[in-house]
């Protein structure tokens, strides 16, 4: 049942704080409603005006150009009428007086905040972790410091086997190529990589496609320490078993933190992000969040397909629109490796009362693994082709019974949904569904 925000007063001055990729899309979302609030303001502490940050992989391995990860320019902004300031990080908010204020000095009032600051890099505890030499993958700051590193050789080690690990090691291993070229090992600490969206076939047949593109790949590895060489700089990484790898630089992607300093500081309510309710509304009426520095529900935020959910929802509360506010749903996941083709939802490992259905092709390197429960699907991994991958998806997602197709579920969305269609075409409740 749609419902209106409980802070009804017209918004006349909006500030969000972030120019990433969901403050941004709130923008054009905003852009979209002709109730938009009447003055914007954007803040960013990046000096770049909103760019993709999701081709920060491909950037890295040097298949895509810097330009064309811009969103819209600083002059797209001047002419919609929205100031954007850039290069300034908010340090606080007053929220009696409804004033903020930015590292520069700067005061600007608002009716409403929104704070789509997103999240830093998670950092293990371990010794060593300071030195020069460490970097994370998170902005273009850090793509051009690894593009740098990749083009001196050497030797690089990867902290974290997940989606963002496996593309900074992909593409450092790939912008090496042809220069002095560099070696690469991937630290794992489960025993898979990517444990959260693989089943184990999957993961192994994505470790032997990586080895056989010259990546070294340790899975079972605890990282104790990383060392300093003469020059201060790391030259090492220790593991709890004694292992020893040689490293020129090190790449920490373990995950990431919800970046809420700012909430805290201004005393919102925070647990491991900043909370908000289906409205994205913070502890504080008139200010709002969204994107991976919120937390609804207990869940946090780490790509963007629920993030433009958020978006969506919050441009229509900020335009006085009533709404069904933010639901959260499943989200599906892919690899950006070029040459691995890898979709996955659902849980990795089945339960006792899930049919598991598996395809196999060695030769064409095709894996499919579903997971059905009364009919139902409720995961799938496909490695290689994975063309039918957002059909399962949206089959799962709208829950429906695909007991009809069953024998033909492995192969692939086409001939599956033809059984489906002659299934409802021959159901007796065909005629009451044309007659409605
Ligand atoms: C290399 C890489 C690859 C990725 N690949 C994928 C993918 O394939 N698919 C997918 O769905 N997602 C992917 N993601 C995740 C996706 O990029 C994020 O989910 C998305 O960017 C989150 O948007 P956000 O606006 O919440 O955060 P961000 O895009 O990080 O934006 C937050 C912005 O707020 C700014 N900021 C923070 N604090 C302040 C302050 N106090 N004052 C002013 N500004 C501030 C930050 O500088 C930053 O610019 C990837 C991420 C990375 C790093």
């Amino acid at each position: 049942m749609p419902r209106r925000h409980p802070e009804t007063s017209t918004v006349e001055h909006l500030v969000i704080v972030g120019n990433g990729m969901a403050g941004h899309r709130l923008v054009e979302a905003l852009l979209a409603r002709p109730e938009r609030p009447a003055r914007i303001t954007v803040i960013g502490a990046e000096t770049a005006p909103a760019y993709n940050r999701i081709l920060l992989s491909p950037l890295l391995a040097g298949e895509m150009q810097r330009e064309a990860l811009t969103l819209r320019s600083a002059e797209w902004y001047a002419e919609q009428d929205i100031e954007l300031i850039l290069g300034e990080r908010v340090e606080a908010i007053d929220r009696d007086a409804r004033t903020l204020t930015t590292d520069a000095g700067r005061t600007l009032d608002y009716d409403r905040l929104v704070l789509a600051t997103g999240s830093n890099p998670a950092r293990p505890p371990v010794p060593g972790l300071e030195l020069p030499g460490v970097h994370v993958f998170r902005d273009l700051h850090d793509a051009d410091a690894l593009a740098r590193a990749a083009a001196q050789g050497g030797s690089a080690v990867v902290i974290g086997g997940g989606l963002l690990g496996l593309e900074a090691a992909e593409g450092l291993r790939k912008r090496g190529q042809g220069k002095r070229g560099m070696q690469v090992s991937l630290l794992q600490r489960d025993d898979r990589l990517m444990n959260r969206q693989l089943d184990l076939t999957a993961a192994r047949l994505l470790e032997s496609e990586l080895r056989g593109r010259g990546l070294d790949i340790h899975t079972d590895a605890q990282l104790e320490s990383l060392e300093a060489g003469s020059d201060g700089r790391v030259c090492a990484a220790r593991l709890a078993d004694g292992t020893r790898l040689a490293a020129d630089c090190v790449v920490v992607a373990i995950g990431i933190v919800p970046n809420t300093a700012l909430a805290r500081a201004a005393e919102l309510d925070t647990q491991r992000g900043v909370i908000v309710d289906e409205w994205l509304t913070t502890s504080d009426p008139a200010i709002h969040a969204l994107g991976e520095c919120c937390e609804h529900r207990g869940n946090l935020y780490g790509l963007v397909e629920p993030i433009w959910r958020q978006v969506e929802v919050l441009a229509d509360c900020l335009c006085g629109k009533p709404s069904t506010g933010y639901v959260e749903a499943p989200t599906a996941t892919k690899l950006k490796v070029s040459g691995v083709a890898l979709y996955a939802f659902g849980p990795t490992e089945p339960e006792p009362d899930h049919e598991v259905l598996s395809y196999r092709d060695p030769q064409q390197g095709d894996y499919r693994r579903l997971l059905l429960r009364g009919g139902r699907l409720e995961g799938a991994v496909l490695y290689g082709d994975t063309a039918s991958g957002p059909w399962y998806f949206e089959q799962a997602l709208a829950g429906v019974d695909l007991t009809a197709c069953r024998t033909a579920l492995l192969l692939g969305a086409a001939d599956a949904q033809v059984l489906l269609d002659d299934a409802l075409n021959e159901s007796p409740q065909r005629p009451a569904k044309e007659a409605a």
